[in-house]
């Protein structure tokens, strides 16, 4: 029998993103929500760091000069055995500030697009392709996103995660090595180098509060990485 609890707050929380739910008809009108909420590191190094070391290394990091303009590394966020893990950009002023990815303005609708799916922040796992603040929100350059590879590298072993959501075109570029632009990468699905674990692209929530009418686009983006869950996405 349909949950129908379930299925209101899915359009509340559809409401909440401002997507019209009856537009929805048709290829992507059904978007399962999962029915169970779930809950290269530096290869020179044997044995790889565990969560604890990692952290440690995170945060004492001088591997580029991002450290310098920094008020604290931000390392990641969430389930540490996650099926969900979400990759962002890099740290804004209030990331910085708090030490935590996405808790801005981009933070709460990436919560609700979360919950649109039926996930919680807690029960993902958010980290960036940089743990340190870019000065002026600029875009990373290779020196930086080279240097902390290593570190979301780690973090995506210890995670194990079923699937990996690239929120961005920077993110989406840096964690499959491409230049292709984001419109090509959407809908689609990749893999990271080591062909095990699925990644999806969407567009980044900063980008959604900006450009509100892609937010539908964002949504079937949602719903593309449900679908390779629910069909077992490894
Ligand atoms: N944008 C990102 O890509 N990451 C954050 O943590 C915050 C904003």
């Amino acid at each position: 029998m349909a949950d129908v609890g379930a299925e209101s707050r899915r359009r509340a929380y559809l409401k909440a993103l401002e997507i019209d739910v009856y537009a929805m008809r048709g290829k992507h009108a059904e978007c399962p929500v999962p029915e169970i909420e779930a809950g290269a590191s530096d290869l020179t190094d044997y044995p790889a760091p565990d969560w604890t070391e990692l952290q440690t290394r995170v945060s004492a990091c001088t591997r580029c000069t991002l450290h310098k303009s920094r008020t604290q590394t931000v390392f990641g966020v969430g389930s540490r055995t996650a099926d969900w893990m979400i990759v962002g950009e890099a740290p804004g002023a209030e990331e910085d500030r708090r030490g935590e990815p996405f808790v801005g303005r981009a933070g709460k609708l990436l919560d609700e697009m979360l919950r649109a799916i039926g996930l919680s922040r807690e029960s993902a796992y958010i980290a960036n392709i940089l743990k340190c603040r870019p000065p002026n929100n600029r875009d990373p350059v290779n020196e930086e996103a080279d240097s902390c590879r290593r570190y979301l590298d780690r973090q995506i072993e210890l995670v194990a995660p079923k699937i990996i959501i690239a929120v961005g075109r920077i993110a989406a570029q840096r964690l499959l090595q491409t230049d292709a632009p984001l419109g090509r990468l959407r809908q689609q699905k990749h893999y990271l180098s080591d062909g095990q674990i699925p990644v999806v692209v969407t567009y980044h929530p900063a980008y959604l509060l900006r450009s509100p009418t892609q937010k539908r686009k964002a949504w079937q983006d949602l719903c593309f990485a449900v679908a390779l869950m629910n069909e077992g996405a490894k």
